[in-house]
């Protein structure tokens, strides 16, 4: 065998090498330029004035700039728009859908309802009444809506019981207890309980079920928190009142725990009519994003939230540079109440701290009446994330499936219920797992569509309020004695 040139060998192996670099670096090259043309295929189609606004980070316009540091925020409260009726979701449910509810509705007519919470305003389950209640009475079913009353001391009693209920210390006092106890014997002289049906929410007025009576009325008690580790002092104390009652409904199979009474399952619902779900034109959304300071013609990466530990805003943009380090794209986080809660105060500096000067991070603290302005950041990001370490039930990932985008969020609380992994969203463990997950969607469009379209037929199948109001019938049939189910739904 002839032994190679030794000169010729260090050339050829310099030109291989450099043949080699050079193939590498057109392997990265076209990975970019791949990477790149999904990109902008995720960000299409775009919208409409995006052409002119395609810009880098580098040589983003002043008036960006400007607008990130000082967003046009509403500082009014617009008025409320005129609750739906019920024929204004057929277009979204179909008309069978809707007979349905009207056949099931047909049977309670005339039935008496009174459903009681703590708040009128503000708060999930406040959210739920203000549009279920239009629509039962509607349905002929007359539903009452009370509030109880109570005095500070009550209200530190009952979001100290909110806290342990979720797994937090506490020191349960008999004074706790008769504090609890006689709030709720005080609204229950004052209230009557005339109804064929009471659907009391939650542990603050979970007392009032001492004015059960054994002939009239069926009492239902309607758990929106998680109790899967509650205190188990708190627990003790709460668990006889709940057996009072002729069933419970909790909002996740893994919020429950063992009681005597029937448990039902009913998932949290949004409207789709809602200023904060319904359909909004191209123009309005453009708008809110020329507002914020967003452009629209690179990909925007979107959590909606409280600022709050737990959502942990600071992972999120962790992942975020993750993901920057590969594909150009926006991240916005926006939440609110940070200026009345002082924990969301300290939440927000820490968010802005963990942002430092990154111009593409843009952080909102929006005032309540947004609802508009959060449906239209949804529409516009190219993913959602929800990156929580603890969750109740997960009410952004529900908007954001029923928008049609794809999800990426924390496998906690109710969000697996609503996330089937890589099917209807990702769940995700980590900050890096985070990252990946973004960078997958925001490179692979064909997928993140897909997972898009399936969010919204799961969405539409189980979370929206007709699905929610269904149930409510079927459930009064069966306590009324009109339904005999096998097994509970
Ligand atoms: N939300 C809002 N403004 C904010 C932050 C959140 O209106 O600044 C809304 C959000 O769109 C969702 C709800 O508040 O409808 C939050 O519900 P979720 O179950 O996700 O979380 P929670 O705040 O109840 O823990």
């Amino acid at each position: 065998m002839k032994e190679k040139d030794p000169q010729r060998k260090t050339a050829n192996d310099e030109k291989n090498g450099r043949t080699r670099e050079q193939k590498a670096e057109q392997t990265a090259k076209s990975a970019i330029i791949v990477e790149e043309a999904a990109v902008a295929k995720v960000a299409s189609p775009p919208p409409p004035g995006a052409k002119e606004r395609r810009f880098r980070q580098t040589d983003l316009p002043a008036h960006f700039i400007e607008r990130r540091k000082h967003p046009r925020i509403s500082t009014q409260q617009p008025p409320p728009p005129a609750p739906p009726r019920m024929d204004d979701y057929a277009p979204i449910i179909g008309q069978p859908e809707l007979d349905e509810i009207r056949f099931l509705a047909r049977h309670l007519r005339g039935k008496t309802v009174k459903m009681v919470n703590s708040t009128a305003v503000g708060g999930g389950v406040a959210e739920i009444l203000n549009r279920l209640i239009p629509l039962m009475n509607e349905l002929e079913i007359p539903t009452r809506w009370d509030v109880i009353t109570g005095g500070n001391d009550f209200y530190e009693v009952t979001k100290g019981f909110h806290n342990a209920l979720h797994g937090g210390d506490y020191n349960l006092t008999q004074q706790i207890r008769d504090i609890f106890m006689s709030y709720n014997e005080q609204n229950r002289q004052r209230m009557e309980f005339a109804e064929d049906l009471f659907v009391i929410h939650d542990p603050q007025p979970a007392g009032l079920v001492r004015s059960k009576s054994q002939k009239r009325g069926r009492w239902i008690w309607r758990c929106h928190i998680d109790l899967s580790n509650p205190h188990q002092g708190v627990w003790d104390f709460l668990k006889p009142l709940v057996e009072q009652y002729d069933a419970s409904i909790f909002s996740a199979p893994a919020f429950t725990r063992q009681l005597s009474v029937p448990q039902y399952l009913f998932y949290p619902s949004i409207d789709p009519l809602s200023e904060k779900n319904k359909d909004l034109p191209e123009e309005f959304i453009n708008k809110v994003c020329d507002d914020f300071g967003i452009d629209r013609s690179r990909p925007i990466i979107t959590q909606i939230s409280r600022f709050d530990r737990l959502k942990d805003p600071v992972g999120v943009i962790e992942a975020y540079k993750l993901v920057k380090k590969y594909v150009d794209c926006q991240l916005v986080l926006a939440g609110g109440g940070a200026t009345d809660d002082p924990e969301g105060a300290v939440v927000l500096q820490e968010v802005m701290d963990a942002a430092g000067d990154d111009p593409d991070v843009i952080i909102l603290n929006l005032p309540p009446w947004s609802a508009l302005e959060i449906n239209a950041l949804q529409r516009a990001s190219t993913v959602i994330v929800q990156k929580s370490l603890k969750e109740g039930f997960g009410l952004t990932v529900t908007e954001g499936l029923w928008k049609e985008k794809p999800v990426v969020a924390g496998a906690v609380g109710g969000i697996p219920t609503q996330i089937i992994h890589k099917l209807t969203g990702v769940l995700v463990h980590s900050v890096e797992g985070c990252a990946y997950q973004i960078r997958y969607l925001l490179t692979h469009p064909e997928f993140a569509a897909q997972m898009g379209r399936n969010g919204r037929e799961h969405a539409k199948e189980n979370f929206l309020i007709t699905v929610n109001l269904k149930r409510w019938l079927l459930l009064f049939q069966i306590l009324l004695g009109m339904a005999r189910p096998n097994v509970t739904i």
